[in-house]
């Protein structure tokens, strides 16, 4: 049985990243515009630090301005949204980005509702979801548009493809659904009160699963030539290598990897498969905001005059 072929999303994100650069290059030589991000952090969640890190540090690798706002965890909720509406009118600030989660003494909802819709390139605001679903031009969410840029570099067009995206949250699952039926696809949205996932998947040419539970989708449950995209980051405890009695942190994702591997036609792995993928999406969302406020399209990728 030939084995599945293993999504890169890195090297598909260093692709992407790439392209983004030299677009970034051509906006400032051709109008004098630089993108420019701003991430602001609420608190010490020592992994959110490493995520405003790993942005910052890809934001400017592709030339674009970063500009990071630490604030202390005690921080109110009035204050947050007094520098969101700053940044609002900063005009060095093509993107907003607020780190979740907010501290417990914070609507995070309340406050992303501040961010104006033009600048945020999470794609969460009400009016970037609601053009989503209308089929408009948008700043769409991250993560899905990833998945979505994975899906079609492997499998080109989508059109009747039927599609399975497992879990429903406002940030994955249900805004993918809607990417995937403006991309021609025949979709179904699972959850935790879905009858019979396996059936489901038997029946699925390409299965997303955005759950959070450590190996839950069965080989066996895959239809034979599916295309698996695992978006799950789980931390488990594995034994130490051989000789050893302890346990270590291994991070695996969603679908049992090893299973899926003798059934379906390609796989993204965990990790290296739409993590690396989220951040090249905000990246391209900072550039589509920059060239949306100065009113002209997306540049070519050739700097010439
Ligand atoms: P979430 O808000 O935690 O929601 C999980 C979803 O899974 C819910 O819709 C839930 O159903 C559903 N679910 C739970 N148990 C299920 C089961 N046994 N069968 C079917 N569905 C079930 O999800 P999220 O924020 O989208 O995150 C999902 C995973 O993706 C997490 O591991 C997260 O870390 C990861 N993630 C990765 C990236 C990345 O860049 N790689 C980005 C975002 C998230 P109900 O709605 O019925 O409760």
């Amino acid at each position: 049985m030939t084995r599945a072929r293993i999504i890169d999303g890195k090297a598909i994100a260093a692709k992407i990243r790439n392209h983004i650069a030299l677009k970034t290059a051509t906006l400032a030589q051709k109008h004098g515009i630089t993108p420019g991000l701003a991430v602001i952090l609420v608190g010490e969640n020592m992994a959110s630090q490493t995520y405003v890190r790993n942005k910052a540090r890809a934001t400017t690798a592709v030339g674009m301005e970063s500009f990071g706002h630490l604030l202390p965890e005690e921080t109110t909720q009035e204050n947050l949204i007094a520098l969101v509406h700053k940044l609002n009118a900063d005009a060095r600030v093509h993107g907003i980005l607020v780190q979740l989660p907010l501290p417990g003494h914070m609507n995070e909802a309340a406050v992303l509702a501040e961010v104006t819709p033009e600048k945020d390139v999470d794609g969460f605001h009400f009016a970037n979801v609601g053009k989503l679903v209308l089929g408009l031009p948008c700043l769409p969410p991250c993560t899905p548009s990833g998945i979505l840029a994975l899906l079609k570099e492997t499998l080109g067009n989508l059109d009747g493809l039927r599609a399975l995206v497992i879990g429903r949250s406002n940030i994955v699952g249900k805004p993918l659904s809607i990417m995937l039926t403006n991309e021609n696809c025949t979709v179904t949205l699972a959850h935790s009160k879905t009858r019979n996932i396996a059936a489901e998947c038997a029946r699925a040419d390409i299965i997303v699963s955005a759950v959070g539970k450590p190996e839950f989708l069965r080989g066996e449950w895959i239809k034979p030539g599916a295309t698996v995209i695992d978006v799950g980051i789980n931390h488990v405890l594995v034994p130490e290598d051989a000789g050893g009695d302890g346990e270590k942190k291994k991070l695996v994702g969603d679908v049992c990897f090893n299973e899926a591997l003798d059934v379906a036609k390609a796989i993204t792995p965990v990790p290296g498969g739409v993590g690396p993928m989220t951040i090249a999406m905000l990246l391209e969302n900072t550039l589509k905001a920059a060239c949306m406020q100065a009113g002209i399209s997306l540049p070519e990728e050739d700097p010439q005059p």
